[in-house]
């Protein structure tokens, strides 16, 4: 059994690689939820989606977002009646939007995303970070800002000063998931606002520290492959590379996967953890997702 912690883009790609090679049912993912907010009058809970999406294998690939083909029929109408949306939701990802909002009159958040996940016919276990919501507040050189304003209605462009959100229980399963692993692996995702949210629920890094764990480099290079991560690493002091991002996780990771462009920074990661691999990290087809799957699998295979 593996447990993978998950964002909404890089950890994505490489699922869709571990799950070519492995029995879903011995995967648990489990995802970020700190942007989940309402939207049009729906709960969008942004990563949770597009890792359920992304293991029924019907996510947008082209926006790492809502529904392959999907028809924006409603968005459109919204539109013409003068009631834009901020976000663009499709007419098939607002139905499993819908069902959420109508669960959660119901249930906790865990239980919402299981009785979702078995209707997509999803078999690995997706479970959010938290039932209960999180909240973040990016301070910029234009004022505060939550993070959808941030990065829709600001488009990511303002200066980061600073972020901070709340911290939060951990969801029923999350902390056995993470003791209970073989390996468990932090994807490439961003470690500020993806990754740092679930670490920062009391007794996770407690369990990390007692299972095997790998993370995978978000950072090629000095730039992301994706997002804002630069940004939201630089505002908190850390280094904008892989070392940076080896700094970050150095207390409970056992291996580090870094891209083959960061070769150079072999040596000193291994001053930080124990066993560095370096092989390509750049996902650009199913073949590179396998690949980088594999080699982070190895002997659970
Ligand atoms: P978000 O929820 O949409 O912010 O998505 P995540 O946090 O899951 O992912 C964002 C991070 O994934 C960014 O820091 C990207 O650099 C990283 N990322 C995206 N694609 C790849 C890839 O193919 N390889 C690697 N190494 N990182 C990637």
């Amino acid at each position: 059994m593996i447990t993978i912690l998950s964002g909404g883009t890089g950890t994505p790609k490489l699922i869709q690689g571990i799950t070519k090679l492995m029995d879903p049912r011995k995967i648990n993912v489990l995802v970020n939820t700190l942007e989940n907010s309402y939207f049009s009058g729906v709960c969008v809970a942004a990563d949770l989606d597009t890792v359920m999406y992304t293991l029924a294998g019907i996510i947008n690939e082209k926006t790492w977002y809502g529904i392959a083909d999907d028809t924006f029929i409603t968005h459109e109408t919204l539109n013409e009646i003068n009631c834009p949306e901020t976000l663009r939701i499709g007419d098939r990802d607002r139905a499993i939007k819908i069902q959420k909002t109508l669960l959660l009159e119901r249930y906790p958040l865990s239980k919402v995303v299981d009785i979702q996940r078995k209707a997509l016919g999803v078999k690995s276990r997706v479970i959010p970070m938290s039932d209960e919501s999180s909240h973040v507040t990016i301070t910029t050189d234009e004022g505060n800002m939550a993070f959808h304003d941030f990065l829709v209605k600001h488009q990511g462009k303002p200066e980061v000063l600073d972020i901070k959100y709340n911290t939060v229980e951990p969801a029923p399963g999350l902390i056995e998931s993470i003791e209970e692993a073989d390996k468990v692996i932090i994807g490439p995702s961003n470690p500020v606002t993806s990754i740092g949210p679930i670490i920062s629920i009391e007794g996770v890094v407690d369990a990390l520290k007692k299972s095997y764990v790998t993370a995978v480099s978000p950072i090629i290079g000095d730039t992301p492959v994706s997002g804002p991560a630069a940004k939201f690493m630089d505002a908190l002091g850390h280094e904008v590379s892989c070392k940076g991002v080896a700094a970050m996780y150095q207390e409970f990771l056992d291996e580090f996967v870094i891209d083959i462009k960061d070769r150079i920074y072999e040596k000193e990661i291994e001053k930080l953890i124990s066993n560095v691999v370096v092989t390509n990290t750049n996902m650009k087809n199913i073949g590179d997702k396998m690949m980088l799957a594999k080699s982070i699998l190895g002997e659970i295979l």
